[in-house]
C-alpha cells in the first residue's frame, strides 16, 4: 500500500491553499468544507457541514462505520491569513517545497488525512475501517464555537490523530502545553500630574507593581510560563492615569498547575499598592495540557514502527503551542499530533512544507489506519 500520485495531490493542494479561509471568513471556510465534503462523500462516508455554537462557523464531519470509532482524524480549515492573501501570495512550488498561506498549518495535513483514506479505498482496505473525520473552522481563534462538537465527537472515538504539521526531520508532537489568557484592569483616579498629584491614584504605577509578581509565576522545572505580553495605560503626559490594562499569556505542562495559576490570579486583585485603586482580573486556563500517557505512547510506537519499515526514523517533540489535540487528550482519549506534512514557519509568510513528505505521510497514515483497525 503505497501512495504515488503526487501530481493529483499537488493539484488539490493548489486548489485548497488558494481559497482564503481566515478564521471569521466563514464563506471561505465553507468553500474548503465543500471541497472535502465532496471527496469524503465519494468514499462512501456519511458527511455533513455542521454549524456548532453560535451557528456561524462551518465544520465538516464525515463518518464511516458505527461508533465507537477506531479513530478520529482531527484538523482545522481556518488559517491566520486575511482575505486577499492567496491572490497576493498564491500556492507555489520551488526548492522542493510548497509555499502559500496555510500550506503547513494546516491544509497540507487535511489533504494527508483525505489521501490516506483514498489510498485505503483503492487497495480495498477502507470498508473495514470505523472512523470519524472532523475539520473545524475556528481553531486559530481558540475553537470557541467548535469546542463542544470536537469533544462530543472525540468521545465516540478510541483514539485521535491530529494533522497539524509534522516538524522537521519527521518529528510528531506527543505533548503540548496547556494554557490560557488573563487580563488585569486597574482603575485609579485622574488628576493633574503637576498641580494635584496627591489627588490622583496612578493606575500605571499600580499595574507596574503587579508585573514582577506575575513574572514570579514562571517555573521552568514545572514547565510553567507566564508572560505579560501587552500593557496599556495613560493618555496624556500631564494627567495621572486612571486606567491601565495588562494581558498575560500563561502556559502549563503539569495539569495541576491550573489550580496554582488560577488561585494566583484570583488573589492578585487584593495585592494593591494604593488603597483607593481597584484591580479586576479576568481569564482562566481553558486549554488543559496534552499529556503523554501509556496509551498515547502505544500509538506513537506503532506509528514510529511503521515509519521505520519505510526507512524513516521519526522523533517526537513537546511544544508550548496548543491545538485541538489538547481538547481531546484532556478527555483521556489517547491523542497524537503532528501527522500532517513536514514543514515549518506556521503563521508566517515564509511558511512551507517539504514535498518529499507527501508520499511518506500519506502512505504512513494509511498503513497506520490499517494496523489500528486490526488492533
Ligand atoms: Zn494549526
Amino acid at each position: 500500500m503505497e501512495f504515488t500520485d503526487i501530481d493529483r495531490f499537488l493539484e488539490d493542494f493548489e486548489h485548497v491553499v488558494n481559497m482564503d479561509s481566515a478564521s471569521g471568513n466563514n464563506d471561505g471556510i465553507l468553500k474548503v468544507a465543500h471541497f472535502f465534503q465532496e471527496r469524503f462523500s465519494r468514499l462512501g462516508m456519511a458527511c455533513g457541514i455542521q454549524l456548532p455554537g453560535n451557528g456561524t462557523v462551518p465544520c465538516l464531519k464525515a463518518t464511516l462505520g458505527d461508533p465507537p470509532h477506531d479513530m478520529m482524524f482531527l484538523g482545522h480549515m481556518d488559517t491566520v491569513f486575511p482575505e486577499g492573501e492567496a491572490a497576493h501570495r498564491p500556492f507555489a512550488l520551488h526548492d522542493n517545497r510548497a509555499w502559500g498561506p496555510g500550506v503547513c498549518d494546516m491544509k497540507g495535513g487535511l489533504l494527508v488525512a483525505l489521501y490516506a483514506l483514498e489510498t485505503l479505498k483503492k487497495t480495498g482496505n477502507l470498508d473495514n475501517l470505523s472512523i470519524c473525520v472532523l475539520f473545524n473552522g475556528d481553531e486559530e481563534t481558540g475553537s470557541t464555537q467548535s469546542r463542544p462538537l470536537i469533544q462530543e465527537t472525540a468521545k465516540t472515538c478510541r483514539r485521535v490523530l491530529v494533522f497539524e504539521p509534522c516538524r522537521p526531520d519527521y518529528h510528531l508532537v506527543n505533548q503540548r502545553k496547556g494554557g490560557g489568557w488573563f487580563h488585569i484592569d486597574v482603575i485609579g483616579k485622574e488628576a493633574h500630574a503637576g498641580a494635584d498629584p496627591h489627588k490622583g491614584v496612578n493606575a500605571v504605577v499600580e499595574l507596574a507593581h503587579l508585573v514582577p509578581l506575575i513574572q514570579d509565576l514562571n517555573d521552568e522545572n514545572l514547565g510553567t510560563s507566564a508572560q505579560v505580553t501587552v500593557i496599556n495605560g495613560g493618555d496624556k503626559i500631564n494627567i495621572i492615569p486612571s486606567h491601565a490594562r495588562a494581558s498575560v499569556d500563561v502556559r502549563i505542562l503539569d495539569p495541576k498547575e491550573k489550580q496554582r495559576v488560577e488561585a494566583f490570579f484570583t488573589r492578585l486583585s487584593r495585592k494593591r499598592l494604593f488603597e483607593q485603586s481597584a484591580i479586576k482580573v479576568s481569564g482562566c486556563i481553558d486549554r488543559p495540557p496534552m499529556a503523554v500517557t501509556p496509551q498515547s505512547l502505544a500509538i506513537q510506537d506503532l506509528i514510529m514502527a511503521q515509519a521505520q519499515k519505510m526507512g524513516i526514523t521519526m522523533g517526537a517533540i513537546t511544544t508550548g503551542g496548543c491545538s485541538d489535540g489538547n481538547l481531546t487528550a484532556s478527555l483521556g482519549i489517547p491523542t497524537i499530533d503532528g501527522l500532517g506534512l513536514v514543514g515549518a514557519n506556521s503563521h508566517r509568510t515564509d511558511e512551507y512544507v517539504e514535498l518529499e513528505s507527501i508520499p511518506v505521510m500519506v502512505t504512513l497514515i494509511s498503513r497506520v489506519c490499517r494496523q489500528l483497525t486490526n488492533a
